[in-house]
């Protein structure tokens, strides 16, 4: 029997202690803090009961279904979801409804709107570099502006122009314009025809919260003899002789002991386990390890003395006016998280970088806060608010820029050589943007080669991509798993983007409808003109017309007739305009780029003598 020792007691470490009982090996957990569930816990204050962000139930993998069943015992509640974003004082749908949102902002936006669309389809931004320029050409600026900028940058701290955007494509597959007129009048369909009833509209949430199942599962676990060990930190792994021999635990007091196993499975961030490795890794490894960034995560819980204040679980806060980026309810993700009559706890969550304003503030100064924008946004009186808490939860999310992959393979490839039974599991303990649902596959596969004795399973190719993502659509920062998930940063143009990118290429399609526009409705405000000022009699001043424009009048039929025909014409002439110039425009440029290459092999050749 293989002894497992297990650094975290979030999803990843107790589900790895949960395996390695089921298959008859030992295991000990030990947990830094003094609660279970890690970000997926539930905090309490007062009897009121909340989660880090809202945690949503849901996944693909039948084996974590099973677990989840296993662990809570039908405490599972199916919830119906409704969330929205909230925006110059109204609500929009969520995922974001074109139809819904042009009807929503009223004539004067939607009209700026359509401007901005059709500004943006005859002068689309050349290159797509950034999420900007992304949803900008589809969309247009001004939609942009309204529903993607602002919470976009509050929950990644990143300006969207250095957002690259490959990722706005990844997150926003499925929403175009004309899919969304399409849906909204016979509603969203598959292939096969039928509509689609997404998972979305509902989810699964334990009674109490999220924290309940991890509560659940910890219980259990020390039924069978298995403990976890609250407020123990692990401070050093020690290693030699390829592989770990034990760790040193802080206790409460401060005291340390020193813990031996067969087996250690970390969820501890990898970014803090390389820099507690007895002794130390090499310089790189380190480096690389510092190299592994975060984003850390703030919510302000205000009790409001109504009964209800909103139908949402939560909603998207788009207004660019408050640092508040989204809202809980979390009486409406289950009733019993509220433990009084004619009050509710509304979560405000701030994305944060550890140390700055809002997370070295007070928490008095940020329940000021908290309470002055729900205020200001007309979702809860100040007057209203009776009591508040303030949770801090550092490290949330994984960031992905363009270092972290070779930072981590680096790190993977020193793990694997120096430390043949340690194994990293989870979401921070790999520094993936994993769910629940992926942080235990992976610590399941892990006590599945304790068991073995050998690596049978990978524990870094379970593959988020493939499963079910809630909803790739979703801005949420963390409610999808996969990897595309997480903003990347922009990278340096080649030569041939720039070279590409200092030259204007025309859209066909636009150019051939604003031609078209033009000349028809120029050939029928003119003949309108003339036939309200002179009559029937302005036939001979049209004459000229009646040769180039088939079965053309000077009457208002022959005004119409005249419209579509110079329509279509001006269409095909802006259309095979553009054509032309595009053509020219790549003739140019490639020109130039076989000047650029010629001068660079000049260069090479004269470097070498
Ligand atoms: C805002 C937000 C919303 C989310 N929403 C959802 C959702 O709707 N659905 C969903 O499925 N998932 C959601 N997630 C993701 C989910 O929270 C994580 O996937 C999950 O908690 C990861 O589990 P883990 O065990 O890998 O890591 P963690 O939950 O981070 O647990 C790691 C544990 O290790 C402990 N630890 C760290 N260092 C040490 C040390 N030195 N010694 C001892 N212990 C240590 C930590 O205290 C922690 O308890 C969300 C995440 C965020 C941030």
């Amino acid at each position: 029997m293989a002894h497992g020792v297990i650094i975290g007691a979030g999803p990843a470490g107790l589900t790895a202690a949960w395996e390695l009982n089921r298959l008859g090996h030992g295991a000990v957990v030990y947990e830094q803090d003094a609660l279970v569930g890690g970000i997926s816990r539930t905090c309490e204050y007062k009897g009121y009961r909340f989660d880090i962000g809202g945690h949503r139930f849901f996944t693909k993998v039948q084996l974590v279904q099973d677990l989840w069943q296993e662990m809570l015992e039908g405490e599972f509640l199916v919830r119906p979801r409704l969330s929205r974003i909230y925006y110059d004082g109204k609500f929009f749908d969520y995922p974001l409804k074109p139809m819904n949102a042009l009807l929503g902002l009223g004539p004067i936006e939607a009209a700026r709107i359509g401007i901005s669309f059709l500004w943006s389809q005859a002068y689309p931004a050349r290159e797509e570099r950034n999420f900007k320029d992304w949803i900008s050409n589809r969309f247009g600026g001004r939609l942009f502006e309204i529903f993607f900028k602002t919470y976009t940058e509050k929950v990644w701290g990143m300006d969207c122009t250095e957002i690259s955007a490959d990722w706005a494509a990844q997150r926003i597959k499925n929403l175009d314009l004309i899919a969304a007129v399409r849906n909204a009048l016979i509603g969203e369909r598959t292939r096969a025809g039928e509509v689609i009833t997404t998972l979305i509209d509902q989810f699964h949430y334990p009674k109490h919260g999220p924290g309940e199942m991890w509560e659940s599962c910890t219980r259990k676990l020390a039924a069978s003899g298995v403990e976890t060990h609250l407020r123990h930190r692990v401070a050093s792994i020690r290693h030699g002789g390829g592989r770990v021999n034990s760790i040193v635990v802080e206790g409460p007091d401060g005291t340390q002991s020193e813990v031996t196993g067969d087996h250690f499975l970390s969820s501890m961030p990898i970014r803090t386990l390389m820099h507690s490795m007895d002794p130390a890794p090499p310089r790189t490894v380190l480096e690389a390890a510092d190299k592994l960034r975060y984003r850390d995560f703030l919510t302000v819980v205000l009790i409001v003395e109504q009964e209800e204040v909103f139908p949402d679980n939560w909603i998207y806060i788009h207004s660019p006016d408050v640092k508040l980026g989204r809202i809980q309810n979390f009486k409406n993700w289950s009733p019993h998280m509220v433990p009084e009559e004619g009050k509710t706890a509304l979560g405000l969550e701030y994305f944060v970088q550890q140390d700055d304003e809002v997370w070295s503030a007070s928490d008095e100064e940020l329940i000021a806060l908290g309470t002055r924008e729900c205020d200001h946004l007309g979702l809860a009186s100040a007057g209203d608010v009776v009591d508040g808490t303030v949770i801090r939860m550092p490290k949330a999310y994984p960031v992905y820029d363009d270092v972290y992959q070779d930072a981590l393979a680096e790190i993977r490839a020193w793990v694997h050589g120096e430390t043949s039974n340690l194994q990293l599991i989870g979401r921070n303990g790999q520094h993936r943007y994993n769910n629940q649902d992926h942080s235990m596959v992976t610590a399941v596969y892990a006590a599945r080669n304790v068991a073995a004795g050998r690596a049978e399973y990978d524990v870094w190719d379970v593959n988020v991509e493939d499963d079910y993502h809630e909803d790739v659509r979703d801005a949420e920062a963390g409610a999808a798993s996969g990897d595309r998930m997480v903003p990347g940063r922009v990278t340096e143009p080649t030569i041939e983007a720039l070279v590409t990118d200092a030259f204007a290429r025309y859209d066909a399609v636009a150019l051939g409808v604003s031609v078209g526009l033009l000349a028809g409705m120029g050939i029928f405000l003119a003949m309108a003109t003339l036939l309200l000022r002179g009559g029937e009699e302005v036939a001979p001043n049209l004459s000229l017309l009646g040769q180039v424009l088939v079965g053309f009048q000077a009457s208002w039929g022959g005004a119409l007739i005249g419209m579509v025909e110079a329509g279509l014409g001006g269409f095909c002439a802006g259309w095979f305009l553009a054509k032309l110039i595009n053509f020219v425009i790549a003739f140019e440029e490639q020109r130039i780029l076989l000047g650029v290459e010629e001068q660079a092999v000049d260069l090479l050749e004269g470097s070498d003598r």
